[in-house]
């Protein structure tokens, strides 16, 4: 009798441990992942590029055990201009195109708000990879963000993430955050090699 009492005490002790922690890289979309689109919103899946060597690039991530995020703000939706599911279209367009080359992304978070919501997830705020590591158990601290925005740099670093700059899309000249980048990378296949390299060294 005291063991069953003792068997179950220890099995939701079980069920209540803390998950294993994951690492994750994150990376913006436009100008990281898929090429920059020319009009002011992308709103037709067929509009969908890979850069090059994106998906080879994420696909090394995953394989070295990263789960690989991305997260991409898309004011277009709270100005009125993209519907949610044609969002939803392109992103399945995107895992489609990553699927023939061999990989996905473990996750995709949108922030659909203008700057004047003031939302907490619309980058430069950390909110979605906040979030993101709430839903996926991620370490933000031993974690990269990716982006070709100072945008996105300002919110790896206040998400505790090491940031990456990249010279592709905007390459940092949008001029909208004083944030400086822990690295600078040509473009993501450069990214990862220099994380990959990082993970060697034990440097972190
Ligand atoms: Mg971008
Ligand atoms: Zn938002």
């Amino acid at each position: 009798m005291g063991y069953g009492r003792f068997d179950r005490e220890k099995s939701q002790q079980t069920r209540h441990a803390p998950r294993a922690m994951k690492r994750a890289v994150f990376l913006d979309r436009d100008g990281v992942v898929i090429q920059q689109w020319e009009g002011k919103y992308l709103d037709d899946p067929e509009g969908v590029e890979l850069l090059p060597g994106a998906a080879e690039a994420i696909r090394r991530l995953r394989e070295a055990g990263f789960l690989v995020v991305m997260v991409t703000n898309q004011a277009g939706i709270g100005h009125g201009h993209l519907a949610e599911d044609t969002l939803g279209e392109i992103h399945a367009r995107l895992q489609e195109l990553l699927s023939r080359k061999g990989t996905k992304l473990d996750g995709i978070y949108y922030c659909p708000h203008t700057p004047e919501d003031v939302c907490p997830c619309r980058k430069p705020a950390p909110g979605m990879l906040l979030r993101a590591a709430e839903e996926l158990g991620i370490d933000l601290s031993r974690s990269y963000m990716v982006g070709d925005m100072t945008t996105d740099i300002e919110a790896g670093k206040r998400a505790g993430c090491f940031s990456i700059l990249v010279r592709t899309g905007f390459g940092g000249s949008d001029g909208r955050s004083d944030s400086e980048p822990d690295a600078v990378c040509d473009d993501l296949p450069s990214a990862v090699d220099f994380i990959l390299k990082r993970e060697a060294l034990g440097d972190r």
